[in-house]
């Protein structure tokens, strides 16, 4: 990202500095129930306290779908800010118009100001140049330190910057941009890749895209049954994706044309009569290693010799890049896959190990690795995105002219 300014590269002392963070966190309508994405905004805002520069920040929460709805208010957001930095935090019930303009003129060198939810305007989603316009005028400088929605070009995200002269990454973009870019586009090796989830649809361009970068990719998840119906295999009644298989064989190709190791599941955790809601597998069982999945059965988790060998892999890397979940984690019977795999990257202290953001990351907090990995993507989409080689519109727009 040679053409992005970084944060510290601007001069802020003293200057209206307008920050796009992704405070979209869940509230109960008066406390913040999780406040990791707050957390996660704070060294940029300290950098901009130590600075002395006046602080407004703008930020979207659920989808209020263009109007005001006393659901999606900030306001509970401005108390728990308020109590992590220790100073006071004005929060302002619109986020544009005279009386914002007005709070923003009598700011003082270190103050902060969090103005109300983006989406209270439809013009937020539109980006609309007229919302793009309106905030811009509060700003002497802007930063986007809010990669959740850096793959939307929005107006706080792209019609904003494309009016500021003065703009940056906040130091979280940054990071990102570090991790997900510079540690994947040019890894050390061995750089094993893990990915899973529900769809191949959903990551066949993350795979392409790491075909040409990775040492061994390894599949888990029920996008691992298209790959297994690509090769003759049966997966009962597994979830899988028919009209995909000869996208998945283009991919095993590719693999086997680059040389890049494609190791897919050898034995599976089966389960018949799945309750989803009950969070129960029913009757379970294991596929032997190597055999089909018979009919009237699902894969609901990687089996135990595919978790010994993934494991075996990513104990050896020295980059590691996860992005979803080796089976149906939510239930506990189907998670062990996933942990495994959790609790293996995080035992590796010799590698630089990234989590692509979304369930992942969810599983790394809930098995208590959260300080032993390298580093956690905030973003769900914008990371996919971004790891298939993308132009995200909110880095773009920082791009210097
Ligand atoms: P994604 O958003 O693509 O990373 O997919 C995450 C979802 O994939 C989670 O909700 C998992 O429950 C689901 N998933 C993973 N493995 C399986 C499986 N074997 N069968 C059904 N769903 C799965």
């Amino acid at each position: 990202m040679p053409s992005v300014a970084s944060l510290k590269d601007l001069s802020v002392s003293g200057k209206r500095v307008l920050v796009r963070v992704d405070f979209n966190v869940p509230t109960d309508g008066e406390q913040v129930t999780d406040n990791s994405r707050i957390k996660a905004a704070l060294p940029t805002l300290e950098y901009l306290l130590e600075q002395g520069a006046k602080i407004i920040l703008m930020s979207h929460l659920g989808r209020p779908k263009g109007e005001a709805n006393p659901q999606y208010t900030l306001r509970p957001v401005a108390n728990e800010l308020a109590n992590l930095v220790g100073r006071p935090v004005l929060f302002l019930e619109e986020c544009m118009g005279p009386k914002v303009e007005e709070a923003v003129e009598q700011m003082q060198d270190g103050n902060i100001v969090l103005l109300e939810n983006l989406r209270y305007h439809a013009g937020e989603e539109k980006n609309d140049p007229e919302m793009a316009s309106a905030l811009a005028r509060l700003a002497e400088v802007y930063v986007n330190d809010a990669f959740g929605t850096a793959h939307r070009a929005h107006a706080s995200t792209a019609g904003v910057p494309a009016l500021v002269s003065e703009k940056a990454a906040g130091l979280l973009v940054e990071k990102e941009l570090k991790f997900l870019g510079e540690r994947t586009g040019n890894p050390e090796r061995p750089f094993v890749v893990i990915l899973g989830g529900a769809k191949v649809s959903d990551k066949i361009n993350v795979i392409n895209r790491l075909l040409e970068k990775a040492d061994t990719i390894l599949i888990g998840g029920a996008m691992a049954y298209t790959f297994a119906m690509a090769q003759g295999k049966k997966v009962g009644d597994s979830l899988c994706e028919p009209d995909k298989i000869e996208t998945a064989k283009a991919a095993l190709a590719k693999a086997e044309e680059k040389g890049v190791k494609f190791l897919l599941p050898v034995d599976n955790l089966i389960a018949k009569g799945l309750d989803f809601g009950a969070k129960s597998l029913g009757e379970t069982d294991h596929t032997s290693e190597g055999s089909d999945i018979p009919d009237g059965w699902e894969g609901v988790d990687i089996g135990p010799k595919t978790t010994d060998l993934f494991v075996r892999e990513v104990a050896s890397a020295k980059t590691i890049l996860w992005n979803g979940p080796m089976g149906i984690f939510e239930i506990e019977a189907s998670s062990k896959g996933t942990y495994a795999i959790a609790k293996a990257v995080a035992e590796n202290q010799e590698a630089i190990s990234i989590i692509g953001g979304g369930d992942s990351v969810s599983a790394v907090n809930k098995s208590g690795y959260s300080d032993k990995v390298s580093f956690m993507s905030t973003g769900g989409g914008a990371s996919l995105e971004f790891l298939e080689g993308k132009e995200l519109p909110g880095v773009k727009a920082l791009e210097k002219a």
